[in-house]
């Protein structure tokens, strides 16, 4: 890993490496995000061959994972002149640079194959977060299940980890309505959504779209949600709500 001194802490199933240089903060309940997530090398905003390969990468990942599966899903890097994302209809597992689109920030495709559905989605939400670099909308076997409860807006998990806890602090994770798949109306719930709660969102019996400021974190917090929907799914089915802050 990059920058990294193998230091490696395991908490709530995460195995974290810290960079060099960066002190171990003691853990609270409620640690700030800049202290716990920042373990990579800044921000996604790069040049055309490294957001290929940094694209590649978490799109590979993320099938891996099961955070999306066959063609599901979409993901997109910030580059200088607007942002690389996966073309329609391709698997995010197989996907290769010959997949990739080219979109400016007003949403105009420019190179490549026809973006993804959603990239009016990815372009707003690049427009209004100048800190994204990357964003991630992913479906994993859990979060369906989680977001399709109308009762849970926003999210709070009856068991989540600190990273959660960190990277959704109190409401919550807040749930946009099922709306039709690239279309305005979504966009703009979108937005409505990441102004209460910056760092993801449910899609209401879809899954969720994450944002970091570059790939790997917004792929972490995809795998933050997924583990919290996971255990949050069957603590519930249980009846055993376990509250937030273990480690
Ligand atoms: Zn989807």
């Amino acid at each position: 890993m990059i920058g990294s001194d193998k230091t490696s802490t395991a908490r709530g199933g995460l195995s974290i490496e810290r960079p060099t240089g960066v002190a171990p903060r003691a853990l609270t309940a409620r640690p700030p995000w800049t202290s716990r997530f920042l373990f990579f090398e800044g921000s996604d905003v790069m040049d055309t061959a490294e957001a290929v390969g940094r694209l590649l990468d978490v799109a590979h990942t993320a099938y891996s994972l099961r955070l999306v599966t066959a063609t599901a899903g979409n993901v997109s890097v910030r580059t200088g002149e607007g942002f690389m994302i996966s073309g329609s209809g391709y698997s995010l597992g197989w996907l290769e640079e010959k997949h990739l689109a080219t979109v400016k920030h007003d949403g105009q495709h420019t190179a490549g194959p026809t973006p993804s559905l959603e990239t009016s989605l990815h372009a707003a939400v690049y427009r209004s977060i100048k800190e994204a670099g990357s964003i991630l909308h992913f479906h994993g076997l859990w979060t369906p299940q989680v977001a399709i409860m109308d009762t849970l807006d926003p999210w709070v998990p009856s068991v989540c980890s600190p990273d959660f806890a960190a990277l959704f602090p109190d409401p919550g994770i807040p749930r946009v309505p099922a709306l039709a798949a690239g279309s305005v109306e979504l966009v703009n719930a979108t937005l409505r959504a990441l102004a209460r709660q910056p760092r993801g969102i449910l899609l209401c019996g879809h899954g969720a779209v994450t944002w970091g400021a570059n790939s790997r974190e917004a792929l972490f917090a995809a795998e933050i949600i997924e583990m919290a929907a996971h255990t949050d799914y069957h603590a519930r089915c249980l009846n055993q709500p376990g509250g937030c802050g273990y480690s």
